[in-house]
């Protein structure tokens, strides 16, 4: 496919391309090869001014749609975005450097979304009871108003659709803010938006955390703001939230266990450890970025895993025998590779990989060959904090009670992972690890039906294909109504 993305992006408001006010602008480059890709409009206070008054214009009147008419409508975004697939996926190949097999899975998957939460907006019954014979609640759900959503770099697509799917369903209107770094698949998700849906009901407004971001938190106009990113920026849109009393979904940074037995399925087990830090550069939240292993099987598993990253195929996020792509930015390539000094440092042994890779024409672009940090304990800064990058952090038990004490000893809880073929076992040690998620002989699995977020430091609420995410872009309201006229209330019966 011919190069897809554009020169040059401006704001989509009111389904239109309109300029920054203010006039500034933000480059966007390649992590494979770090050339120019676009330039974006660095969005200016009075910008997100305008996109929020946009999308409260629209909401008057797409809140009041017919089901069955945003149905239609959301339906044929998810039909007009499949026939695009394969641009957005080269486009998100280009920004986010996720190799192009995942990024053809992405798009998608983040398309179904709208198809999921559709449905069950249509299939939503509400409900009456009947408290006594003299009254009836009707209880029903309703749209917010106008939604702001701000969301990170390692899935710029299927995490915004996340939001975006059910917030439109429920009727909702939204501005997103994705991020800096990779803007350009929520830019095209856009172009597609404008030739189905009305104007104002999404828009896109791009710029800096420390700029758009910050204005988007300043503004009044919003009802609800869901995050998807660290922690640390959690923190600033949880006090933001609080301070305007409007709920926010949260969905924050992991530092998940991987947790495998002697009586693991040997073969499997290790493809789970690989599966679990390797997808997205370990560029993902979920990450089983600590791979918690029985002493007494400790050092051939390791010795077995070690083989199996260094056989994995880094290169070109496009080439379609690429197995790992290239890190997101030059920001987090230095990240990553700080974090392997630190554990150098701590007292990790580096088992495999601990390097840029810089042969084979991946000079130019931030390549990281995939690493074990081994011996590592648990109470180090590599085992405490999120890395985000392919690294993991091999650390020794001694028995169940051991693995559940080092698993939980963490500031996070959103995922982990047990390998056992004893399910009871298994099950055991899935309940009593204070997790989002918890996968049991597989990892990083995230089927329909599975409410996917954080306990702990990793975050509020519940996204992924579930009705959950539905509710969190609603609020509740109920009538009362009275069948008696002598009835009054509660205190006057
Ligand atoms: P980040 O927190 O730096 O940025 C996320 C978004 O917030 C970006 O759009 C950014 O521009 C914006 N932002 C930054 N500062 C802001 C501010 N002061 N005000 C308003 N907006 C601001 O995160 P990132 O580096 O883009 O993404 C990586 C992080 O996201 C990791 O911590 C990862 O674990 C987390 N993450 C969590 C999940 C999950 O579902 N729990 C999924 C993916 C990523």
């Amino acid at each position: 496919m011919k190069n897809p993305i554009d020169e040059n992006y401006k704001l989509f408001i009111n389904n239109a391309w309109q300029d920054g006010v203010e006039g500034k602008t933000f480059k966007t480059y390649s992590p494979a090869n770090g050339e120019l890709l676009a330039t974006c409009v660095d969005a200016g206070r009075e910008d997100v001014d305008r996109a929020v008054q946009a999308a409260w214009a629209a909401y008057n009147s797409w809140k009041d749609v017919s089901r069955d008419e945003r149905f239609r409508l959301l339906m044929k975004l998810a039909d007009k975005l499949d026939e695009n697939s394969e641009k957005l996926a080269t486009v998100e190949s280009m920004d986010a450097g996720m190799i192009i097999r995942e990024s053809m899975q992405e798009i998608p998957r983040g398309n179904d979304e709208l198809r999921y939460y559709a449905a069950a907006m249509k299939t939503d019954e509400g409900g009456i009871n009947v408290p006594d014979r003299d009254s009836i609640n009707l209880v029903f759900r309703e749209s917010l108003g106008v939604v702001g959503l701000i969301v990170p770099w390692n899935f710029p697509y299927g995490l915004a659709m996340w939001k975006i799917a059910p917030a439109l369903a429920a009727g909702n209107t939204i501005v997103l803010k994705p991020s800096s770094e990779t803007s350009l698949s929520m830019l095209e998700f856009a172009k597609v938006v404008a030739e189905v849906l009305p104007p104002g009901v999404f828009n896109v407004i791009t710029g800096r955390g420390s700029t758009a971001g910050n204005y988007m938190l300043a503004h009044d106009g919003f009802r609800k703001l869901g995050f998807t990113g660290s922690t640390d920026v959690g923190f600033t849109i949880a006090k933001a939230a609080a301070e305007k009393i409007i709920p926010a979904t949260l969905e924050l940074g992991g530092k998940s266990a991987n947790i495998v037995f002697p009586d693991c399925n040997w073969q499997k087990a290790i493809e789970g450890v690989a599966f679990g830090i390797l997808p997205n550069q370990g560029q993902l939240c979920i990450g089983g970025s600590r791979v918690l292993v029985h002493e007494s099987i400790y050092d051939r598993f390791l010795a077995d895993c070690v083989d199996f990253f260094n056989a994995i195929k880094v290169g070109n996020p496009l080439d379609e025998s690429s197995q790992m792509g290239a890190i997101n930015n030059a920001s987090q390539l230095k990240t990553i590779l700080d974090y392997i000094a630190l554990g150098r440092q701590e007292g990790a042994r580096v088992a495999c990989g601990g390097y840029r890779i810089t042969d084979n024409g991946l000079g130019k672009g931030y390549f990281i060959k995939p690493t074990i940090l081994a011996d590592v304990d648990n109470k180090w800064r590599v085992a405490q904090e999120e890395i985000f990058g392919p690294v993991t952090c091999f650390i020794k038990f001694k028995d169940e009670a051991d693995a559940i004490r080092i698993a939980n000893d963490s500031p996070f809880g959103l995922g982990g992972g047990v390998w056992s073929q004893d399910i009871n076992r298994a099950i055991r040690i899935a309940r009593a690890i204070e997790t989002g998620v918890m996968w049991v002989n597989c990892y990083y699995a995230v089927p329909q039906g599975m409410p996917f977020g954080g306990c702990k430091k990793s975050g509020i609420g519940r996204e992924n294909h579930h009705r959950l995410a539905l509710d969190a872009y609603t609020q509740v309201r109920t009538i009362h109504v009275s069948l008696n006229p002598d009835r009054m209330g509660w205190y006057a019966s």
